[in-house]
């Protein structure tokens, strides 16, 4: 652990910090927060700071709604851009039944239950390395988010084109302050889209450090007058903003997905964790795509898989092999959407590829060729199927898994099925501007 609680303490009287946020993630994957005064904090870190769960979405019932937040040290942080004094800092939070056992309907709880699987299994590492990808909007005269992008760049595109190199300046700045390493930052292909990408880390603080970057974008955007979102396909016609996940298994120390004699350089575990994931993919989609406007994204030609396939040669596929190796070796799977809860994404993820190896379970021979050129026919050929198309399809399929009940738990699962139907039935019942283009005059 890199802090005690005595070292909170300290730097927080140090730092001169007035206010602490003590954050959790909901079933949905909103951050929600209780403010404190640095004076209950101690309190605070002893857990015994206890909030109404009743009122956050998927959480309990109202009888037993007195839930206690325990706050995890080394995720303490200073929020950069509010200055002294009156300098807030955070600290991410697991959440606790009255008689300190974990909460069911934590998702932190539920990604930390995975990792104890694979560690028991041998695995004592699941590192993950998101590369997020968010659109930088216009706000009009009210403040008020618009579509409307400042810029005409593309890809790799240099500045001063937009507005959105100094905002994405501005995030990176702010996420440097607060821990992160940036990897890499460029405009991404659609005009208005960004990409910043941090250093791996175990998965438990990828998750925590996904929440955490999902809000500097936010904050820092709307200091800049932008509004940013993780809307996974903002505008029909260009590309939308995806999660791409690169994930590798430790044991003893060592990546055990790489084998130096192997062709690709992958090591069997490698393998069976790609079939353990082409295996599972349809029933774990609803976690890592969990918008109706996520499906939009899952279509052909804008970069995003929609094929249920693996390559190390071309970008296409669901599954692609970087070129990395050695200590780097790693999977990326390209369908994730960063609207997606990281905690239940990631815990998913794992159980899928661990699946895999405990079952031995071979993947379909790589595709190399392009899918998106291969016609209907060549792909039931090649045996190579789709993602859910739409949010029911993937509900459906995940409700009949029996390895996401198990990673889930059975009270995360009921409840994102009911709110997602609902979400499902509220979309499929709306008459929309297609509908009125399309069939209003004809009929
Ligand atoms: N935006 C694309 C997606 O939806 C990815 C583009 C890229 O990173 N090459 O996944
Ligand atoms: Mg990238
Ligand atoms: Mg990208
Ligand atoms: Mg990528």
């Amino acid at each position: 652990a890199r802090y005690s609680k005595e070292d909170i303490l300290r730097l927080v009287k140090e730092l001169d910090v007035k206010f602490i946020r003590l954050q959790f993630t909901d079933i949905l994957g909103t951050l929600k927060n209780v403010a404190i005064t640095s004076e209950q904090l101690e309190k605070a870190l002893d857990n015994k700071c206890m909030f109404d769960g009743s009122s956050i979405e998927g959480f309990v019932r109202i009888e037993e709604s007195d839930m206690y937040l325990a706050p995890d040290p080394n995720s303490f942080a200073v929020f950069p851009w509010r200055p002294q004094p009156g300098r807030v800092a955070r600290l991410i939070c697991d959440v606790l039944n009255p008689d300190g056992t974990p909460f069911s309907g934590d998702p932190r709880y539920v990604l930390k239950r995975a990792l104890k699987k694979a560690a028991d299994m041998g695995y004592d590492k699941f590192n993950v390395g998101p590369e997020c990808e968010f659109f930088l909007f216009l706000t009009d005269s009210e403040g008020k988010p618009t579509i409307k992008t400042h810029d005409n760049a593309g890809y790799f595109d240099l500045g001063p084109v937009d507005l959105g190199e100094d905002a994405r300046r501005n995030i990176c700045l702010a996420l440097e302050e607060m821990g992160f390493e940036i990897e890499a930052s460029h405009h991404e292909v659609a005009p208005g889209q960004h990409e910043i990408d941090f250093k791996y880390q175990d998965a438990l603080t990828t998750a925590d450090n996904v929440m955490t970057f999902k809000m500097v974008v936010k904050t820092m955007a709307q200091r800049n007058g932008l509004h940013a979102t993780f809307m996974p396909k903002p505008i029909f016609g260009i590309n939308g903003s995806g999660m791409h996940t690169n994930v590798s298994l430790y044991k003893d120390g060592k990546n055990a997905f790489y084998d130096e004699n192997d062709p690709l350089k992958l090591s069997q575990e490698a393998y069976w964790f790609i079939g353990g994931i082409i295996k599972h993919i349809k029933a774990i989609t609803a976690i890592t795509n969990p918008l109706v406007n996520s499906y939009k994204r899952l279509v052909p030609d804008y970069e995003a898989p929609v094929y249920i396939a693996w390559s190390a040669r071309n970008r296409s596929p669901l599954i692609r092999i970087p070129a990395a190796k050695g200590e780097a070796t790693r999977l990326e799977l390209r369908s994730p959407d960063p609207s997606c809860n990281p905690y239940l994404a990631f815990a998913v993820i794992l159980a899928a590829g661990l699946d895999g190896i405990k079952n031995k379970i071979q993947p379909p021979p790589p595709t190399d060729k392009n899918i998106f050129r291969m016609s209907r026919e060549e792909r039931m050929k090649e045996g190579i199927d789709s993602l859910p198309a739409s949010l029911e399809e993937a509900i459906n399929e995940m409700e009949k898994s029996e390895l996401v009940r198990e990673t889930l738990g059975e009270h995360i699962l009921t409840k994102y099925i009911e709110a997602k139907r609902k979400e499902w039935e509220d979309y499929r019942t709306k008459i929309t501007p297609w509908e009125i283009e399309h069939y209003l005059t004809k009929y």
